[in-house]
């Protein structure tokens, strides 16, 4: 019943995710702020979701509080805020919002194409100083160049889109065989990528092999001189002193940076880490501000409150972060005596023959099961199931010894 499901949003979550959690017919509490110590502790000891961003510490000592919880929407990218394994130990399953942003980002990245063209930041610096600096010498159009998009996921391949709109040639290079949106087209390496590259933009993870993977050999050695490199993806992936040597040296003839390898916690003057930068000309910084807009924010709360509503009704784990991933089609509603069995347990040996015996005189209709690590999710569709035995099944089941967490739909 939807109306006993309670939900705690903090940090004041989106209101897309308030009115999509209210239309369902869900409890839903909402809080500006973000709970901490007993508070916490009191608020979520009988609610089936929460909702957080990145400030509420989800602790395994949080967690053990929470008898009740289900299911944790983390309203941003990152999950670092919660103990994602003590989460799956105890069956709740972990959704978060990876991109909603990419549209933001790729409209950033071409806006930054532009600027960096017609170096509009040192003009506009230069005009703040109440300078007239009139110049055309080395300011381009960007139609007809070529942008190199390294990492085509979800970001990269919506630039291409974007670029070849505005008359930009574009290649990209990727680990995986990607089918190329327009008229884009995939290069088998990275340096012959750079070598052709008028823009390169960096649209890759953050990842062991990424991790300094623009350095002085790729910068001084394959780019070509003149050209502009932009990264919005992690500071981890540029070596900075490699990017000042290239600015300063004159071979890049421009830089937009919106991520760097160590970042300020909080706003205000705490940009202190990288003083060579503050030296180079046509270089856009920005302060991580690529996935930052309020449409990605609509999105966010969209997308995570999707996710949590199909866990809920359905027990649909898809695009979770710390439980197997698992869909079966929506429950049969026209055959009334159908109900679904979702079963959280311990990833051991014998299960599913327990399962099964258990399942023994009803019709399974569809079942489905995955693990990750050391724990295993089950979804089953039983028909020809009485009242009474949705009971039986649902005791059953949850005195197995594998059990973490069961729960009976229908
Ligand atoms: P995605 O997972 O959809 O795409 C990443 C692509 O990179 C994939 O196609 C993958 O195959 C490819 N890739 C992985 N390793 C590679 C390698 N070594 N060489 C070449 N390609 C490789 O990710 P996305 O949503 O497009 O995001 C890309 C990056 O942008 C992420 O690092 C993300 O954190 C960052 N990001 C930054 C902001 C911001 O505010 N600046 C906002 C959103 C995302």
């Amino acid at each position: 019943n939807t109306s006993e499901v309670k939900i705690l949003l903090l940090e004041n979550i989106n209101q897309t995710a308030v009115d999509a959690f209210k239309k369902q017919g869900y409890q839903v509490e909402t809080y500006t702020k973000a709970l901490a110590g007993d508070e916490l502790l009191e608020k979520i000891k009988d609610v089936h979701v929460i909702g957080i961003r990145s400030k509420t510490k989800l602790t395994k000592q949080v967690l053990d509080a929470a008898k009740e919880l289900i299911a944790i929407g983390c309203f941003c990218i990152g999950t670092n805020q919660v103990d994602l394994d003590a989460a799956a130990k105890q069956g709740v399953c972990v959704f978060n919002s990876p991109f909603s942003n990419s549209r933001s980002v790729a409209e950033l990245v071409i806006g930054e194409i532009i600027v960096l063209a017609r170096q509009l930041g040192d003009r506009s610096n230069e005009m703040h100083q109440k300078i007239w600096n009139k110049v055309s010498a080395n300011c381009f159009e960007i139609r007809g160049k070529v942008l190199g998009i390294v990492g085509y996921g979800h970001i990269g391949s919506q630039l291409s889109v974007l670029a070849e709109s505005m008359g930009m040639t574009v290649y990209f290079y990727d680990v995986l065989q990607i089918m190329p949106l327009g008229t884009a087209k995939q290069k088998e390496s990275l340096e012959e990528l750079l070598s052709i590259s008028d823009f390169v933009t960096l649209h890759v993870p953050e990842l062991e092999e990424t991790k300094n993977m623009i350095g002085e050999r790729e910068i001084m050695g394959y780019m070509k001189k003149g050209a502009y490199l932009l990264n919005n993806a992690r500071g981890t992936v540029v070596q900075i002193p490699a990017l000042v040597k290239g600015l300063k040296s004159g071979h890049l003839s421009g830089a937009a940076i919106d991520v760097y390898p160590k970042e300020p916690a909080s706003n205000g003057p705490h940009f202190t880490e990288y003083n060579d930068l503050l030296e180079c000309k046509n270089l856009i910084m920005t302060p991580h501000i690529g996935g930052s807009t309020e449409e990605a924010q609509s999105m966010i709360g969209i997308e995570v409150s999707t996710a949590l509503t199909k866990f809920i009704n359905q027990g649909t784990s898809i695009n979770a972060v710390n439980f197997p991933e698992i869909d079966l089609r929506v429950i049969n509603e026209e055959e009334s005596n159908t109900v679904r069995v979702l079963y959280i347990h311990q990833n051991i040996p014998g299960v599913l023959k327990e399962i099964n015996e258990i399942f023994a005189d009803h019709n399974v209709d569809k079942q489905y099961s995955d693990s990750k690590g050391a724990i295993a999710y089950l979804m089953a569709d039983i028909t020809q199931v009485t009242e009474e035995q949705i009971e039986i099944i649902n005791h059953r089941i949850s005195n197995t010894r594998a059990n973490i967490k069961t729960r009976v739909l229908y």
